[in-house]
Order: structure tokens, then C-alpha cells, then sequence
């Protein structure tokens, strides 16, 4: 029933540019590639398929980087002896489908006419093929399938004479989404692109200043939180001290609203708002907006469970642990085919019968993707003896792929572009099925939805993305459908 679409932008040699990721930077403290380790932990979640870190000791760049958890690899003395230095940056990455090569981890790393330069990304750039395929012709010689080689070779290239102003030469000229730390000799840079569309955080431990996706980062080294890095701002540390940069004019910013219902870990803060707070509200808000009779609200663990006790609390509808997860396999989603995701499925969670049976259950979660999960979860609380399954889900149906650093599959596989409410329903076999609706995801977060110009980047419900599609219109020779609000 689901199509699959044999074409795929952003397919390079076989691998997907798309990647999920996080990044940690530190100036200024000692051993400071041990504390990008600690940090990189705390983000394992935005990434689980390789690990990197590069430190710098004042004269020399070390790195090491691998496939894998941090944990693993960074725990090891033999590695973490190897990477001395006052500063450093790390990244964790995950990326899909395809090759799997080790020479797209990151910290991606070059030697440039004035010195070492090491980068880690966080998001997608939505012109990488274009720029690349001029700057191949260009006579540039790319070492690795990732989009963000690109910009390494934009500042290679360019006029400028200092790292500062070639960097940020080259992000003018790339569209999409990054959240992009850069340590060279000069200092240790953090930029955040104009829309905001990935987060980034900045701390502050004794005379050390932090940069990360996440608080939790900085929670785990016990560093405090001084702001978030503004949309469009680049920020210079070095010995000499801050300083701040904005060099793409006023944008008004599109922070991506997916990082708050699943992505970013519900202990941080996400733009200023406690992510499990909004998580809950969101919970709350289904609860009015599509109310149900039933005897317990059961999280799908963990994602759903903020969102689950949201739901509860305002429903008065007892919360219930009615399927319990197991801690030892990965998530779901990352199962490389589609057997081993349905085989995942089951390894991860299990029905809690001897609460189930006989039950009326409001099953949530916070997004349908494919709909493996809820497929398999409803029939396993039936299995279990459930008297009836309704499904909630905590954001609205995804119908469109994220081109900014969120792994999607591709729209024909995403199961609310292919059907309707009521279809979709049926598909998972609820005995009813309803998604908070986008003024309700707004709400949850405090805001109104303007429709002219939303405040967040919410393409994955609406598809209207904030930025071109530059690869996209290109390699399909046409304006992409995504780029007409279809809903
Ligand atoms: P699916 O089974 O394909 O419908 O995927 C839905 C499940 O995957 C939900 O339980 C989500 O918690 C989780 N999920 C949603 N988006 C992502 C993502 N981008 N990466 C990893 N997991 C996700």
C-alpha cells in the first residue's frame, strides 16, 4: 500500500545526507576533550550511530573518531591520553539508510592555509548538492559524502583573509539549517543559522565557556546555563575573551517544533521553555480537543510519557504503566530494514497484562511516523486483552520530510501523507485515532499559530518550509509540493 519513492534527493554515493546530531564545544578548561565526552553522553540520544571528538592543544588538532556509542569509545584512557588541549569539540551522529562510512563522522577536519580547522553540525543544508557540484568543478576534491564538507571547502576557497570572515563568507552562502561549531588556532566559533531551526545552547563552567544542542550538557558537567546562541549569531570564543557577530541581518526565526515534542531529551530547555512542561501541555491540550471514556492513559514509553501524564491530569483518566520497555535495545526507528524495525518493535516493548485485560486504553505517543510502532502497540494491547485501544498522538500528522536535520523517510512512506485521519485509523486498527492539531501544538507552546509567518519551523506538519529547497526543486525540475502549504 505504501509506495516507495525511488527518488531521493539527497542521496549521495549511496548515503543520505539527512542526520540527526549533537554538538559540544569547550574553551578554556583542561582536559577539555573528557568534558566533550561527558557531554556527548548526555546527547547520545540525538545520535547513536558514531561519535567524534577533536581537541587542541595550543600548537596541535587531535581526533579521534568512531562508529558506535560514546560510551565504548570515549571511556577509554588510551583514547581520551591521545586528545590533550584547553579546547575542544564533539559530535554525535546519526544518519539512516546507506553506507555507513567513517570518513563522514564527524568532527569533519582540515588543514587550510592559516592552520587546523575542525567542524561539528548539527542540521542539514538544503543547497549542499548544488555547491558542491560547483565547487567540484571548481577543482575541489571532497573526502566525505556529508553536507557539511561543503562549508569547508567554501571557507578554503574563499577571499577573506581571516578564519572569522571565511566562515562567515561561506554561511552566507548555504541555505538550511545549521547549528555549527568550529574550533581553529583563533578560537573556538559557535554559529547558529538565521532561522534557528537546531538548537543551540551556551554555558559557562569556571572560566570555560560551553557550547551544545541541549542543557542537559551542560547539566552533566555541572555547568550553568547563560543563554541560548541567538538565530543568526556567531559567537568567538578565545583567549581574548566573547564576542558576539551577526552577520545575516534581522530574519525573524523558525526554531524546528519537533525538537520540543520528541527530539531534545525532556530535562532540557529548549528556547527559554522546559521541554517536558510543553510535552505535558501538549498531553493537556488533546485531552480537550479530542476526549475520550477510558479507564487508563498508557504512555508509549519513553516518548510518550510527558505527554501521557499531560493527558491524564487534565482528563482525570488514571495514568498507567500498560507497556514496559526495555532499556537494552535501540529505538525502534534506527533499525536499518524494515523486518528488524518490526523484530525491534517487539524486542523494545511489552504489554503489561495483568493491567490491561478487560481495560479500555488511550494509548499515547508523540508521533506516528510510518506507523510500525502503533501498529504493532495496539495489537499487542488487544493481544493482551484490552477491551478497546484508542490512539492519541502528541503532535499533528507528520505528512512532509524534515530537509534540516530531523531523519525522516522520504513523504511516500510517511503514513499521513498517504491517508486520511479515519484511514489511518483503520490501517493501525484503533477503535479511534486523533492527532492534537497544529493551533493546539501552538498552544501547548504558549503561542499562536500565525499562518502568514509561523514562528516555528513546523514543515513536517505543514509543509511550508522556511527556507528553498534548493537540491530539491533542482533534481526534480520543479517547484517540490512541499513548498504549497498541502493541508
Ligand atoms: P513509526 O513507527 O515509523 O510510526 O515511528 C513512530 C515512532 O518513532 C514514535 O514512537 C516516535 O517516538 C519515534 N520517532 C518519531 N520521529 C523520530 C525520529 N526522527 N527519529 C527517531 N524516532 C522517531
Amino acid at each position: 500500500m505504501l509506495t516507495t519513492n525511488p527518488f531521493d534527493p539527497y542521496d549521495f554515493d549511496g548515503d543520505k545526507l539527512r542526520e540527526e546530531c549533537g554538538v559540544f564545544g569547550i574553551w578554556g578548561a583542561d582536559n577539555a576533550a573528557s568534558f566533550s565526552a561527558l557531554g556527548l553522553h548526555a546527547l547520545q540520544h540525538r545520535g547513536q550511530e558514531a561519535a567524534g571528538i577533536t581537541s587542541f592543544d595550543g600548537r596541535h588538532f587531535h581526533s579521534h573518531r568512531a562508529m558506535g556509542h560514546v560510551a565504548g569509545n570515549f571511556d577509554r584512557d588510551d583514547v581520551m591520553r591521545r586528545m590533550p588541549g584547553r579546547a575542544s569539540i564533539g559530535h554525535v551522529r546519526y544518519s539512516t539508510t546507506g553506507e555507513t562510512a567513517l570518513r563522514n563522522v564527524q568532527p569533519l577536519f582540515a588543514e587550510m592555509a592559516e592552520g587546523g580547522f575542525a567542524v561539528a553540525h548539527n542540521g542539514n543544508l538544503s543547497n549542499a548538492m548544488k555547491l558542491r557540484r560547483t565547487l567540484n568543478r571548481r577543482g575541489s576534491i571532497f573526502q566525505s559524502t556529508s553536507d557539511t564538507e561543503v562549508i569547508i571547502h567554501l571557507v578554503a576557497t574563499s577571499s577573506f583573509t581571516n578564519n572569522l570572515e571565511r566562515l562567515t563568507d561561506a554561511l552566507k552562502q548555504v541555505e538550511g539549517a545549521y547549528s555549527l561549531l568550529v574550533l581553529t588556532q583563533d578560537g573556538l566559533v559557535a554559529c547558529r543559522d538565521p532561522l534557528g531551526i537546531r538548537p543551540l545552547v551556551m554555558g559557562k563552567l569556571g572560566e570555560a565557556t560551553i557550547f551544545a544542542s541541549e542543557t542537559v550538557a551542560l547539566d552533566v558537567i555541572g555547568a550553568s546555563y547563560l543563554r541560548d546562541v541567538e538565530p543568526g549569531e556567531l559567537v568567538l570564543v578565545s583567549d581574548s575573551g566573547i564576542r558576539s557577530f551577526r552577520p545575516f541581518g534581522n530574519i525573524a526565526p523558525r526554531p524546528c517544533i519537533f525538537e520540543h515534542v520528541y527530539f531534545s531529551r525532556p530535562d532540557s530547555i529548549a528556547e527559554g521553555q522546559s521541554v517536558y512542561e510543553v510535552r505535558k501541555n501538549i498531553g493537556a491540550e488533546l485531552s480537550h480537543e479530542a476526549p475520550v471514556n477510558a479507564d487508563y492513559v498508557v504512555p508509549v514509553p519513553d516518548s510518550g510519557v510527558p505527554a501521557a501524564l499531560g493527558f491524564s491530569q487534565a482528563s482525570g483518566i488514571p495514568f498507567e504503566l500498560g507497556i514496559i520497555r526495555s532499556h537494552y535495545v535501540g529505538r525502534t526507528f534506527i533499525q536499518p530494514s524494515q523486518e528488524v524495525r518490526h523484530l525491534g518493535v517487539k524486542l523494545k516493548h511489552n504489554a503489561n497484562s495483568a493491567l490491561v485485560r478487560g481495560k479500555r486504553i488511550v494509548l499515547v505517543d508523540d508521533s506516528i511516523v510510518r506507523g510500525t510502532t502503533s501498529v504493532k502497540l495496539v495489537q499487542m494491547m488487544r493481544d493482551a486483552g484490552a477491551r478497546e485501544v484508542h490512539m492519541r498522538i502528541a503532535s499533528p500528522p507528520t505528512t512532509h520530510s524534515c530537509f534540516y536535520g530531523v531523519d525522516t523517510p522520504e513523504r511516500a512512506k510517511l503514513l499521513a501523507a498517504q491517508m486520511s485521519v479515519a484511514g489511518m485509523a483503520d490501517y493501525i486498527n484503533a477503535d479511534s485515532l486523533a492527532f492534537i492539531s497544529i493551533e493546539g501544538l501552538y498552544r501547548a507552546l504558549g503561542q499562536e499559530r500565525n499562518n502568514g509567518q509561523p514562528q516555528r519551523c513546523d514543515a513536517c506538519f505543514t509543509g511550508q518550509y522556511p527556507t528553498t529547497l534548493t537540491d530539491l526543486v533542482e533534481k526534480d525540475g520543479g517547484p517540490p509540493l512541499a513548498l504549497v502549504a498541502s493541508r
